[in-house]
């Protein structure tokens, strides 16, 4: 194994077009300098665009887990009304009534 580590631009080099092969194994084997090309392999600027773009939650994401927490809260309101007219605590309540099925 060469001792010595590549400069970034031989890094760079290596990443872009696979050579030289000799500095393969130090590669292998050098954490310094793999952790080097690692960091020299970031995303391009278009293929970092193309991730968010795929791993952005739905943009109706919001509004959904609003109306569902919104749905729940009024049941759970609801409950505790009924409960509270029949003098009940609310997990009672909840066993005497069936909730309805969530969508
Ligand atoms: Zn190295």
């Amino acid at each position: 194994m060469n001792l010595r580590h590549p400069s970034r631009r031989t890094l760079r080099e290596w990443l872009d077009t696979g050579g030289p092969a000799s500095l393969d194994e130090h590669i292998g084997t050098c954490l310094r300098c793999a952790g080097r090309v690692e960091d020299l392999a970031e995303p391009s600027p278009a293929m970092g665009e193309l991730l968010s773009q795929v791993l952005a939650p739905p943009v109706d994401l919001v509004p959904r887990l609003s109306d569902g927490i919104n749905s729940k809260l009024r049941d759970r309101a609801d409950l505790r009304l009924l409960g509270g007219m029949l003098g009940l605590p609310i997990e009672t309540t909840r066993l005497i009534v069936r909730e309805p099925p969530s969508d």
